[in-house]
């Protein structure tokens, strides 16, 4: 029988909820249990997907073609299984499924209601959530914030849920926030009595307080929490600000969080292990060399927007003993007067991206890397535009463009599938069709790689990724491309879809696009191919540009 640890925050947000749940998910593994991590959250949208990246970061995308929340990046990077669909919902989801079953009548003539309808629902959907891959323990971390009127659901669900689990099956870990007062010297702990006070209004007592501050909270503060919010004190855990989130697990367990949560879970397992933990943080901590990456896209390192490509490259840096810097370039500001400036990066990267804002300045991103030979890493979008770049200025195609970009180009280079035809007349139809638009490419899919190619050296024969993107390179245009020295690596084989376009050696040392988000499959402990091979020719690149340097 599974059991389950449900993760609630207090006081604000961004306190980091994500980062504890993987982590404590991280140290139970480490004991030998299997371990799921489920997130609800109360938004009416039914997936991130429609959301901007301004507002809610990253989405993360699945094997099962799902966009989720940037949550599940984190779980997949700190524990080894792998999310599914149905390890994210949100309140929208919800809703949408109780009014469908509220229209075909299964609710025999009853009121629809919060109580009980939509938290029965939510619990269907926690338990399928948890059932999907048989597991344990399933964290359920309930995103927002406790006295929001809108996670009150969810509260109220998870209570429930307890109370029918029964004491052994069920903990409650509650993240609250501890500031500290500048003014008065001191770390506050009203917040977090109150927050508590919230979650024992709706009938909830937490086992465990995960006390986030700037510092370690001395142990006369820990004794005045436990008493006024009648937590254990072993359970006051504190969890301090630290340079690298994969120091965290190890803080949990030396504060004993795991033991606690097993002891409460009455479950017998082996004791943690967390070396290998220990070995990354220590690579994080010594590289041998550094390294700066230009990203050039539409957002900046605070918005959360390339959470899993920042992470990816953070790995990258790792498997090469190198730090990674990355420096956020505005792509909308980038001009043919100062595109110079990516002169001084060791690699260029264009992320994905969505909408025609700073498109221009994306390819000319590309065509900079392109002639001065720096690395390039085009991702989704940045692979499209590396396409409409070598159209442009190598085919000689003038105005080539993306009809998303451009409905009326001359040389729709990158289009709908739709929009092109096969040689044969008819039109390419894709499998995946989703309710919202029914045009996206999600999910994970394979396709062989061409011998001889850079691709090849890097991934063998099968590339298998995830893909978030409506527009494909157009095939009508790939004879021509070809001609003009770009290589197609990758090609899906039913559909003939582009996957992978790069330079010839001879000419780029490393010059990849790739039309899907290989981010997010990098984990800290195997970090991920392409990157790693990325960093490592940025390396080169620094070694070269330092040579020239030297003998001028
Ligand atoms: N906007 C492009 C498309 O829809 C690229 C998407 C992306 O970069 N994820 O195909």
């Amino acid at each position: 029988m599974t059991k389950y640890v449900f993760v609630t925050g207090g006081v604000v947000s961004s306190l980091g909820k994500g980062i504890a749940s993987a982590s404590l998910a991280a140290i139970l593994e480490s004991r030998g249990l299997k371990v799921t991590l489920i997130k609800l959250d109360p938004y009416l949208n039914v997936d991130p997907g429609t959301m901007s990246p301004f507002q809610h970061g990253e989405v993360f995308v699945t094997d099962d073609g799902a966009e989720t929340d940037l949550d599940l990046g984190h779980y997949e990077r700190f524990i080894s299984t792998r999310m599914k669909r149905t390890n994210n919902f949100t309140t929208g989801q919800i809703y949408k499924s109780v009014l469908e079953k509220e229209r075909r009548g299964d609710y025999l003539g009853k009121t629809v209601q919060v109580i009980p309808h939509v938290t029965n629902e939510i619990q269907e959907f926690v338990k399928r959530g948890a059932g999907a891959t048989d597991v344990d323990v399933a964290i359920v971390e309930i995103g927002g914030t406790v006295g929001d009127i809108e996670s009150l659901p969810f509260l109220e669900a998870v209570r429930q849920m307890a109370l029918r689990a029964g004491p052994s099956n069920a903990a409650f870990v509650h993240l609250t926030y501890v500031p500290w007062i500048a003014a008065a010297g001191e770390l506050k702990t009203k917040p977090t009595q109150h927050t508590v006070q919230k979650m024992r209004e709706i009938g909830i007592q937490p086992d465990v307080l995960l006390c986030r501050a700037d510092r370690k909270i001395p142990d006369d503060e820990c004794d005045k929490i436990s008493l006024f919010t009648n937590v254990p004190l072993a359970g006051v855990i504190s969890m301090w600000d630290v340079d690298t989130i994969y120091k965290v697990p190890r803080m949990l367990h030396e504060q004993r969080l795991d033991e606690l949560i097993c002891m409460k879970l009455q479950l017998l397992t082996k004791s943690a292990d967390l070396r290998r933990w220990d070995k990354l943080v220590h690579e994080v901590a010594h590289p041998k060399s550094e390294v700066t990456v230009a990203m050039c896209g539409k957002y900046t390192e605070l918005s959360d927007s390339y959470k899993s490509l920042n992470e990816a490259l953070r790995h990258a840096g790792i498997h090469n003993h190198a730090r990674v810097k990355i420096e956020y370039v505005d792509s909308e500001t980038l001009t043919e007067d100062n595109v110079g400036q990516l002169e001084k990066f060791d690699a260029i990267l264009v992320p994905g991206g969505f909408g025609k804002r700073g498109v221009e300045g994306k390819i000319l991103t590309a065509q900079y890397a392109r002639e001065h030979k720096i690395p390039y890493l085009g991702i989704c979008l940045g692979m499209q535009v590396a396409t409409i770049e070598v159209a442009r200025h190598l085919a000689g195609l003038t105005g080539a463009n993306s009809t998303e970009f451009d409905p009326e180009t001359p040389h729709p280079v990158i289009a709908l599938i739709d929009e092109w035809q096969d040689s044969d007349g008819t039109i390419q139809k894709r499998d995946e069709k989703s309710d919202l638009g029914g045009t996206m490419r999600l999910g994970a899919q394979s396709s062989d790689v061409v011998p001889g190619t850079l691709a090849y050296q890097i991934y063998g024969k099968v590339v298998t990724e995830r893909h978030r993107h409506r527009y494909e390179a157009n095939q009508r245009y790939l004879e021509r491309l070809r001609e003009a020295g770009l290589v197609i690596s990758a090609i899906t084989q039913r559909e003939k879809l582009t996957e992978i376009v790069e330079l010839p050696q001879t000419q780029h040392p490393w010059f990849v696009g790739v039309q899907f988000h290989p981010e997010f499959k990098s984990t800290p402990w195997d970090g991920h191919p392409l990157f790693t091979s990325y960093v490592k020719a940025a390396l080169d690149h620094q070694r070269a540009a330092q040579l020239v340097k030297e003998a001028a």
